[in-house]
């Protein structure tokens, strides 16, 4: 997608913080930090959202997960807690139409889920 901010990350169009990348998965650093370790982790291939995920992307979507576990791990945070969350449509508070999953830590965080 041309005019997609994540897309223009992924190609180095736009420049991030990257913290890993491989054929399938960038992942950077959020540019508006909520936690002390805020890292956005995104598919390469362009999905807006979950709501149109189809059952060929569930090993893609897996595969954001086992990122997110050796991110967390590499950030020190995997033992103290961390918070995995992928916002969907507005009224969530999605405002980058192009799937990714935050990895939150590195601070306590209160049970909340608004
Ligand atoms: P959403 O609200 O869609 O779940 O999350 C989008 C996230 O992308 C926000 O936390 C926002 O700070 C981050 N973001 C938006 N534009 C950019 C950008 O150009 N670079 C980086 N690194 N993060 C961005
Ligand atoms: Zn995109």
């Amino acid at each position: 997608m041309t005019d997609c901010i994540f897309c223009k990350i992924i190609s180095g169009d736009i420049p991030s913080t990257n913290v890993y990348k491989d054929g399938q998965t960038t992942a950077f650093r959020d540019i508006n930090p909520a936690a002390p370790t805020h890292i956005l982790i995104v598919p390469n291939k362009h999905i807006d959202s979950v709501n149109v995920l189809g059952s060929d992307d569930e090993s893609l979507i897996g595969h954001l997960f086992t990122v997110a576990k050796q991110l967390a791990a590499q950030e020190g945070i995997a033992d103290g807690g961390y918070r995995l969350i992928v916002n969907t449509g507005e009224g969530a508070g999605q405002t980058v139409p192009h799937i990714h999953l935050h990895l939150l830590g590195g601070a306590p965080m209160k049970h909340s889920m608004g």
